[in-house]
């Protein structure tokens, strides 16, 4: 284990010896940045949720977008920045082996169109206020989200249906105000909770059903306060609460209070094995993970909904394999290192970003199911492989090689990133 000092914060932070192995297969130096400053500095690219009136630079429709309306750069429609009428490859930039390579890469980021929100159109149906969501159907003003059906204002919610006002959940059906629950049917203010239906006001209930008010409950049903009550005694209940708003305080008091009375788990895990971190399930080997299920081998991951493997230092994935410092890449990824907002899919690339799908490329931006491109430029494969080489001993020595894109070249203002949340300016 080697002791170094973050270059950005000045605090002291560990690489092991597994953390080595990891960085020598994917052909990294180690960071130079701790982890909490790496975290900060990925999360500085992620505007969730400031959304601006603008109107596409090529088809001139009026659209809601990420960029404010005298933003400098390009901003497309969805229907206009997925069309394959314009070739990202346009822009291309020779490699200036003179100048630092972000420099360079930072000129191409303001002359490539960028797409007004960061959802995958094609699998989208009449939900044009919702971003960074794919599989969406119906939904409005919902955040980093997919597979979703009829929901509205949520944010962090999978796999979901008729549902409003929840965060970090998966499956729920017909849920109101309910956050991190999983399976969950008609339930409103539950909150923490597994395989639940109709129940209303609740924390950490596994597998009940008609409990009101309930706290760390497994497989119960009518209960009100955690007492057990007649099926009919217990509706009676219900209906006279609901109906009578000072009741309904009292009675959210006690619950309050009850809530209070329970020791609960230091951390939320469900079968996960040998993992550090929060909010995860089906984890294993995972270390320092938050918001996020089916990992295994991960390090410093967060928000990850599923199948996520053998990676280090990912903010927002799923289906990804070997990767390393890189946002919202997957559905699948594989061996990306430092990249930014790669739709449907990628393999074998190196600081790119706002893309779909691609493979074997190096420093490109909007390109499209594109392959040995270097700055939008396009190769042979030969010369793409002897550049890139060429290209990562040029970023060595200006220092830049293995550092995530500056936060200086982000498109957004930090206040209006997930970064301004977790670490407040
Ligand atoms: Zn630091
Ligand atoms: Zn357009």
């Amino acid at each position: 284990m080697t002791e170094k000092t973050c270059k950005n914060c000045t605090s002291p932070f560990e690489v092991t010896q597994e953390d080595q192995s990891f960085y020598k297969r994917l052909k990294v130096p180690p960071p130079t940045f701790c982890p909490t400053c790496r975290l900060q500095r990925r999360l500085a690219w992620r505007n969730e949720r400031h959304l601006y009136n603008n109107t596409c630079k090529k088809c001139g429709t009026n659209i809601i977008a990420l960029y404010q309306k005298n933003t400098e750069y390009t901003v497309y429609c969805q229907k206009c920045w997925w069309s394959f009428d314009w070739d990202p490859r346009q822009y291309a930039q020779e490699i200036n082996f003179n100048r630092p390579f972000f420099e360079q890469w930072g000129e191409l980021f303001k002359k490539v169109p960028v797409i007004n929100l960061n959802n995958e159109r094609t699998s989208m149906v009449n939900s044009d206020y919702c971003n960074y969501v794919t599989d969406a159907k119906n939904c409005y003003l919902v955040f980093a989200a997919n597979f979703l059906e009829d929901c509205m204002h949520s944010d962090y919610i999978w796999e979901s249906k008729d549902t409003v006002d929840c965060s970090n959940s998966t499956a729920l059906e017909l849920c109101y105000e309910c956050t991190d629950c999983d399976r969950c049917y008609n339930c409103n203010y539950v909150t923490n909770s597994q395989g639940c239906s109709d129940c209303h006001l609740g924390y950490d209930l596994k597998n009940c059903d008609n409990c009101f008010a309930c706290v760390q409950l497994r497989n119960k049903r009518y209960h009100f306060l955690n007492k057990k009550l007649e099926e009919e005694e217990y509706k009676n209940r219900v209906k006279k609460t609901l109906a009578n708003p000072t009741l309904l305080a009292q009675t959210q008091k006690e619950f309050e209070e009850l809530n209070l009375e329970h020791p609960r788990e230091y951390t939320r895990q469900l079968r996960c094995e040998n993992s550090t971190g929060n909010a995860i399930k089906n984890c294993k080997n995972c270390h320092s993970c938050f918001e996020g299920y089916g990992g295994e081998d991960l390090k410093w991951v967060d928000n990850f909904p599923g199948d996520t493997k053998d990676s280090y230092d990912i903010s927002g994935c799923a289906e990804i394999q070997l990767c390393y410092d890189s946002a919202c890449v997957g559905l699948p990824a594989y061996n990306m290192r430092f990249c930014n907002m790669i739709l449907n899919g990628g393999r074998d690339m190196t600081y790119c970003a706002f893309m779909d799908v691609g493979r074997e490329q190096f420093g490109c931006i909007g390109t499209k199911k594109a392959k040995h491109c270097i700055l939008n430029k396009q190769y042979s494969k030969a010369e793409y492989e002897r550049l890139v080489q060429k290209l990562i001993a040029h970023m060595t020595e200006t220092g830049e090689w293995g550092e995530f894109f500056p936060a200086e070249l982000s498109p957004f203002k930090y206040e209006e990133t997930v970064a301004n949340l977790y670490f407040p300016r």
